[in-house]
């Protein structure tokens, strides 16, 4: 528990939230903005900022969450899709530094989501990714 942390605070009852789910390690609730209708926030009970710093025992609690919401989700408001959204960090749009998964069902185009997506594929020669790819492979071997 991290005092000044507004998810912390929802998760001991200390601030008011529209709860969907608990169990011993995650908490589920509406957020606040609803940018979709039934658009949940999924956390850890233990305060990690994000993805980075999140055990392994978490991510595996956290998504086991995560589909059972997103499931009673799809059973209750009959969404055609559903997006996952994690921002890590500043630059990617974080604003509550309690690691967190927004699920935001999907009704049509207009439904109050839009992600960006553009493609620069064609930037990258199959030497560049080939020479990325053998960092980031030397990179995940370095971490066993
Ligand atoms: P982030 O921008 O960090 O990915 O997402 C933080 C989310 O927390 C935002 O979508 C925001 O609406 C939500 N949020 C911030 N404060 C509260 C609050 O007090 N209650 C609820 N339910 N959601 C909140
Ligand atoms: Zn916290």
């Amino acid at each position: 528990m991290t005092s000044s942390c507004i998810f912390c605070s929802i998760i001991a009852g200390d601030i008011p939230s529209k709860k969907i789910y608990e169990d011993e390690h995650t908490f589920a609730f509406f957020d606040i903005s609803q940018v979709t209708k039934g658009h949940a926030l999924v956390v850890p009970k233990n305060h990690h900022e994000n993805l980075f710093d999140l055990p392994a025992t978490d991510v595996s609690h956290v998504y086991q969450t995560v589909q059972k919401v997103a499931n009673a989700l799809k059973d209750t408001f009959s969404p055609v899709g559903l997006n996952l959204v994690n921002n890590n960090g500043e630059a990617a749009g974080q604003t509550v530094f309690h690691y967190h998964v927004h699920l935001l069902p999907r009704y049509d185009a207009t439904d109050g989501f839009q992600a960006k997506w553009e493609e620069h594929g064609s930037e990258y020669s199959q030497e560049d990714l080939e020479q990325m790819r053998v960092k980031l492979v030397s990179t995940l071997s370095d971490q066993k």
